[in-house]
């Protein structure tokens, strides 16, 4: 009876996974075809993530002759829910998301997420490593990092810190600078979207700290539209025209900081292995073309070279930035659920 009960159930299934699995060998036959690869990016359009997204798309639209990306904007939540979103999209290949850092800082800082960041996902590649600056708002009295420290303390309790949401890489920095010049209670932390609506809010002066991707902030700080105080990698930015003359938060005391964020290219668990490969090979080629390399070298971004862009190496990477996020995030007593 039992039996009898469950064999159309069964069926069923397997004419799911069937359907599944035809669907995507089609798929895989003619891929990509004249269907578009949808790269989706956890933060608001215009900020540093869909930046590097949008350019990465010019650029493996040419490494994939034939083929159209689009670009889709899915922000929230610190960028978990993009994340959740493409762990539960077809695993077909039109389906990717670039994302950075925080897909490691999100496994440590949220005690519940809906995606598990090591397994639900396929590694493409990494992309670039860009350095972080700490900037603020024009109006702000500091000149030099060393003002600017002494005025958040002169000021503590009336300030705001905006963020891209806790697990942002905007976040993080934020946590590790105040926990680093122990003035953790000194801002109230304004979350937003993303850095792009964040950013427009620093320039109005609604907010007063942020701590953003050079991707964002190089062209703010050249317009004077913004102050920047320091870079958070552990030396100045030597070969960087602009942010030269910056101090690292290390020279300023802070032994040890050192943040710099990178981004990735990642698809859903079980997107087939021809095609994962072909979006490697495409990655590869993408990240030497000269108009992705010279946009992204403007920004103050490092593209990585090939070694990198090895998904086994990716995620092994990925692994070990968890373990060195831990203690960190521990440490700043910060947990979202
Ligand atoms: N830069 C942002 C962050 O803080 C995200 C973004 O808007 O790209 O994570």
């Amino acid at each position: 009876m039992l039996s009898n009960l469950f064999k159309p159930v069964a069926w069923a299934a397997v004419g799911v996974s069937m359907l599944t699995f035809s669907a995507v060998a089609q798929a895989q036959a003619g891929y990509p075809g004249n269907k578009p690869i949808s790269i989706l990016v956890p933060f608001a359009a215009g900020g540093p993530t869909d930046r590097v997204a949008r350019d990465l798309a010019e650029a493996m639209r040419k490494a994939i002759p034939g083929a159209t990306f689009t670009v889709e904007n899915v922000p929230g939540a610190g960028g978990t829910i993009g994340p959740t979103r493409l762990a539960r999209a077809a695993p077909d290949g039109y389906s990717l998301m670039v994302h950075h850092i925080g897909i490691a800082s999100t496994a440590v800082l949220y005690r519940k997420l809906q995606y598990k960041p090591l397994e639900d996902f396929e590694y493409l590649g990494m992309i670039n490593e860009v350095p972080m600056t700490l900037i603020g708002k024009p109006q702000l009295p500091a000149n030099t990092y060393r003002d600017f420290e002494n005025y958040i303390r002169a000021n503590a309790g009336k300030l705001n810190l905006a963020h891209a949401g806790i697990g942002s890489a905007s976040h993080l920095c934020g946590l590790m600078w105040q926990s680093a010049i122990k003035a953790n209670e000194a801002m109230t932390a304004i979350p937003f979207n993303g850095t792009a609506p964040a950013m427009t809010a620093l320039i109005g002066g609604q907010v007063d700290v942020m701590c953003d991707q050079t991707t964002n902030t190089t062209s703010q700080i050249e317009g004077g539209r913004v102050k920047a105080f320091a870079v958070t990698t552990p030396k100045r930015l030597e070969n960087n025209r602009l942010l030269r003359d910056y101090p690292s938060l290390q020279e300023m005391g802070m032994r040890g900081f050192n943040l710099t964020i990178w981004h990735g290219l990642y698809a859903p668990k079980g997107t087939p292995a021809e095609i994962t490969k072909r979006l490697n090979d495409a990655l590869k080629v993408a990240l030497k073309d000269p108009e992705f390399l010279k946009r992204q070298e403007g920004l103050g971004a490092i593209v990585v070279t090939d070694n990198r862009v090895n998904p086994a190496e990716h995620k092994k990477f990925v692994a070990a930035e968890i373990e060195k996020l831990r203690p960190v995030i521990e440490a700043a007593k910060q947990f979202a659920d």
